[in-house]
C-alpha cells in the first residue's frame, strides 16, 4: 500500500507544517518544490539562477524547470512507500505532467487534500514568518514569537524574513495562487481525487481533520 498524496492551497496555508506532521506517521517524505527550489537559489546551481528572478517576484518559475526537478526527486528510492507533495502541482500543465510521469511508473494519485483559508488570514500569518538561520526553525512574531528578539530560543543563531514572505511580494503570490493554482481544485474534483478542509484552527485540529479524511 502506498499513500501518494498532494497538499494543494495558497501560500501560508498550512501545508508545510501539515506535510511534517504526515512524515512522522506514515513514513513517507515531504517533497517541496519551494524548498528545493530555495536550495538550489543558495547554492547557486543553474536552475537556481534561473529561479530566483520569478520567485523574488512572487511568479511562479517556469513549468519545465520543477517538472524536472519533480521528475527526479520522485525517481528516490524513498517516494516508493508514498510521498507528500507541497507546493507542486501549481499548474494545470504541472498536473498534468505529474499525472503522465506516475502514470508511467504505475503510480497514482491516492488523495488530493485543499486547505483553505480566506486572503486577510494568510496574509498575516505570512508575513509575521520568521525562519532561524541556524537550526531553520520556524516562528511567528505574532503568534508564536521567541523569548527574544530576532534570535532563536533552540539554538541562538539569528531569525530572517524569508525575502518573498515581504508583504507586497506575499500579495503577488497570492494573485498567482488565484490565477494559476486555483483552477487544480477543479480539476482533481472532476478525478473525484478533491477532499477540502478548514485550514483555519490550530495546527493539531487541523492534522486531526486530515488524518480523518486520509484514513476515514
Ligand atoms: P513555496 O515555498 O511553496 O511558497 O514556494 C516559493 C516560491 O517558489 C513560489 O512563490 C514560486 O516562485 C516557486 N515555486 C515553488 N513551487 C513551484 C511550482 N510548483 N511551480 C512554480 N513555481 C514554484
Amino acid at each position: 500500500m502506498s499513500l501518494n498524496l498532494i497538499l494543494l492551497g495558497p501560500p501560508g496555508a498550512g501545508k508545510g507544517t501539515q506535510a511534517k506532521l504526515l512524515i512522522d506517521r506514515y513514513g513517507i517524505p515531504q517533497i517541496s518544490t519551494g524548498d528545493m527550489l530555495r536550495s538550489a537559489v543558495k547554492e547557486g546551481t543553474p536552475s537556481g539562477l534561473r529561479a530566483q528572478e520569478f520567485m523574488l517576484q512572487g511568479a511562479l518559475v517556469p513549468d519545465d524547470l520543477v517538472i524536472e526537478i519533480i521528475r527526479e526527486r520522485l525517481q528516490a528510492p524513498d517516494s516508493v512507500k508514498g510521498f507528500i507533495l507541497d507546493g507542486f502541482p501549481r499548474t494545470v500543465a504541472q498536473a498534468d505532467a505529474l499525472g503522465i510521469m506516475l502514470a508511467s511508473a504505475g503510480r497514482g494519485i491516492d488523495h488530493v487534500i485543499s486547505l483553505t483559508v480566506d486572503n486577510e488570514e494568510l496574509l498575516q500569518r505570512v508575513i509575521g514568518r520568521l525562519t532561524c538561520k541556524g537550526c531553520g526553525r520556524g516562528y511567528h512574531k505574532l503568534f508564536d514569537p521567541p523569548a527574544q528578539d530576532g534570535v532563536c530560543n533552540y539554538c541562538s543563531a539569528e531569525l530572517f524574513q524569508r525575502e518573498d514572505d515581504k508583504e507586497e511580494t506575499m500579495r503577488a503570490r497570492l494573485d498567482t495562487y488565484q490565477v494559476q493554482t486555483a483552477p487544480l481544485i477543479g480539476y482533481y474534483e472532476a478525478k473525484g481525487l478533491l477532499r477540502s478542509i478548514n485550514g483555519l484552527g490550530s495546527i493539531q485540529e487541523i492534522s486531526d481533520a486530515l488524518i480523518a479524511v486520509l484514513e476515514g
